[in-house]
């Protein structure tokens, strides 16, 4: 990989920048740069066919002085340690950003989940838990749902982790299905955060955002609530979609619960009726309000960051965009709600659903929601503020923030 590409040493260079700024000693620095613990581990897996196959996964506590590790797991066939740990410190940014009491960390295994069967998902899931268990833990590290995958996989690795442990742990996974220990609300939180976010960048911008267009850049999870959510919320219309098969677009507007439930069907967007074709690159350089890149990594780079026509770009994605590509927006005038504040929703409703494990008392899905508002309406605040005095884009603003406080915990720990 490129090294301008890769995830870790672009996610190296933000911090660079920001412990440059705030005058971070070089012992703290140093720290920040690093995953504080990281595994590998060999899968071996029997496939429903009898035979083994060997799968290669990872686990990486980025930083805990804030708390114990959190974070998902990939399923992903490109995942590698570097992504891994990317992720992780993004993660710690993230819970820091949003102010709650959790370190950074990410999982993955390199596998491909299209290719595998339900019993073999589930073999795989167990496996994997097996090989990390005596690293996890409600006060070390918590996993939960990322890139494909799901609640039931959560349930399964809820399950083994139990088995193990020979006790009831619901708070060691988050993101579990709702009978058993899910919160409400955490399926959506996600894309709900993010649309909260928007909303309060479009406050303070005087910008009206009803009527206005929305292309969507991944249609998973993340993607399919940002569309419905933020045409309910912020009556956005979605004019284009795409996923890892393609996309589509139509001017006049997309019904959001119509492309959904076609999704959800048919597996892909491909043939969704009253719709042009478009590709990834192209949806992405639309002449929209908000775009929302919701898949994977490096998607807005040097190549065509030029390109780019949206006022906002409202990142659910973790890294989208690149150092140089970010540069490139904030000098064309694009407001870019960056990955680590505007995805923070999920990880959000994550920390409430282990809250109420811990209490054993479960709380309605408007109280979340409630929770969940206030939580991100304060830390667009406290970013927005950072950004006005320091006249520097939002992503940095933010770094400014999370970096701070991790490094103040990290000095009341003494590590430093
Ligand atoms: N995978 C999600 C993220 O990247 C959620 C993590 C969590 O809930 O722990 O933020």
């Amino acid at each position: 990989m490129n090294d301008s590409l890769n995830p870790f040493k672009i996610a190296q260079q933000q911090l660079d920048g920001a412990a440059d700024k705030l005058g971070l000693d070089s012992a703290t620095h140093e720290l920040l740069r690093w995953p504080m613990r990281e595994l590998k581990v060999i899968l071996p897996v029997k496939m429903d066919d009898g035979i083994t196959k060997i799968f290669h996964a990872f686990r990486v506590a980025y930083n805990t002085s804030r708390g114990p590790a959190k974070g998902g797991i990939r399923w992903h066939p490109d995942e590698t340690i570097d992504t891994v740990r990317a992720l992780a410190a993004w993660m710690t940014w993230k819970t820091a950003v949003v102010d709650i009491p959790l370190g950074g960390g990410k999982g993955g295994i390199i596998c491909n989940p299209k290719e595998l069967s339900e019993s073999e998902k589930e073999r795989l899931a167990r496996a994997y838990i097996r090989a990390i268990a005596k690293t996890l833990g409600v006060a070390q590290d918590v996993p939960a749902p990322d890139v494909y995958t799901t609640p039931q996989i959560m349930a399964w690795m809820m399950d083994e982790y139990e088995t193990i442990v020979g006790e009831k742990h619901p708070g060691v996974i988050t993101g579990k299905p709702l009978p058993l220990g899910g919160s409400p609300g955490r399926a959506d939180a996600t894309a709900r955060g993010g649309v909260y976010i928007l909303r309060e960048a479009a406050k303070v911008h005087g910008i009206n955002l009803h009527g206005e267009t929305m292309a969507i850049q991944g249609f998973g999870n993340a993607g399919q609530f940002a569309a419905t959510i933020g045409e309910e919320l912020l009556g956005l219309k979605l004019i284009a979609a795409s996923d890892s098969k393609g996309g589509v677009y139509n001017l006049k507007g997309i019904d959001a619960k119509k492309i959904v439930d076609y999704k959800l069907q048919n597996g892909s967007l491909k043939g969704f009726p009253d719709a042009d074709e478009i590709t990834n690159e192209e949806l992405l350089e639309l002449e929209v309000t908000v775009l929302i890149p919701a898949a994977l990594e490096n998607v807005i780079t040097e190549e065509n960051a030029n390109n780019l026509r949206c006022k906002f770009s409202c990142e659910l994605a973790n890294g989208p965009t690149t150092p140089a590509a970010d540069d490139i927006l904030y000098n064309n005038g694009i407001i870019v709600l960056p990955d680590f504040l505007a995805n923070a929703g999920g990880v959000t409703v994550s920390y409430f659903e282990q809250v109420q494990n811990t209490y054993n008392f479960f709380w309605t899905l408007d109280e979340v929601q409630r929770r969940l508002d206030e939580k991100m309406t304060l830390a667009f605040k406290g970013v927005y503020e950072m950004q006005q005095r320091e006249k520097v884009d939002m992503r940095r603003a933010a770094y400014f923030v999370a970096v701070s406080r991790v490094a103040e915990a990290c000095k009341l720990r003494g590590w430093v």
